[in-house]
């Protein structure tokens, strides 16, 4: 995608959008970068599909049919040929937490996934499971556009980076399993190898620690 504004910073928005869910001041407020692009379908045909009461159109064909701002309104979109595919745009910021977390999925006739607000990871020797919290990092804007007979344009908004304690960032996307859309993180560093701390104690007391290089202990 060649857009102008790629990682410009909205930080004063997200603030008070915080601000407002979490009170202000209390504790450490969540924080992550907000990321703006653009994309015009004048320039990128059938890229982008709509989803608005159980109907699916290009972007193209919401522009073609609307007469009134009213008409704009939808109830997500995605991008079509994504390589891998990332999370559908939720109309708004908060949405698209809330979406993403699994609170108050859309409402469009269309079955939805979602991240959670929380990552398992398991133990390499004993396969015994724990969980760690997944935190957003970063957050894309878009604005879907066309100047085509006149400006017009939907903006969404999606996660599109977590982090998570012991894994480092990640990229939330989904894969194909059992016919069933699965959703999964990659991680920027798969390499990452786990072992909980029973089995890294076992390995010390037996005189192998030197085993426990390249692990990281939960
Ligand atoms: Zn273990």
């Amino acid at each position: 995608m060649s857009v102008p504004g790629w990682g410009r910073m909205a930080r004063r928005s997200i603030m008070g959008f915080f601000k407002k869910i979490f009170g202000s001041g209390e504790g450490a407020e969540p924080q992550f970068e907000v990321v703006e692009n653009r994309l015009c379908t004048d320039l990128t045909r059938y890229r982008v599909r709509v989803r608005k009461h159980g109907q699916e159109i290009y972007a193209e064909e919401l522009f073609q049919a609307a007469t009134k701002p009213k008409d704009l309104q939808f109830g997500r979109f995605f991008l079509l040929n994504e390589n891998p595919p990332q999370v559908h745009f939720s109309p708004s910021l908060e949405e698209a937490i809330d979406w993403f977390q699994g609170r108050r999925l859309p409402k469009d006739g269309f079955p939805s996934i979602f991240w959670g607000e929380e990552v398992s990871l398991q133990c390499s020797v004993c396969q015994k499971e724990a969980t760690t919290p997944l935190l957003i990092t970063k957050v894309e804007q878009l604005a879907v556009y066309t100047n085509i007979p006149k400006l017009m344009e939907i903006m969404g908004w999606r996660v599109i980076e977590v982090a998570a304690d012991l894994m480092g960032a990640g990229m939330p996307t989904k894969i194909l399993y059992m016919h069933k859309t699965k959703p999964i993180i990659k991680w920027f560093n798969p390499e990452i190898r786990f072992i909980c701390g029973n089995c890294a104690q076992r390995l010390t007391e037996g005189g192998r620690q030197a085993e426990l290089a390249g692990y990281v202990i939960f």
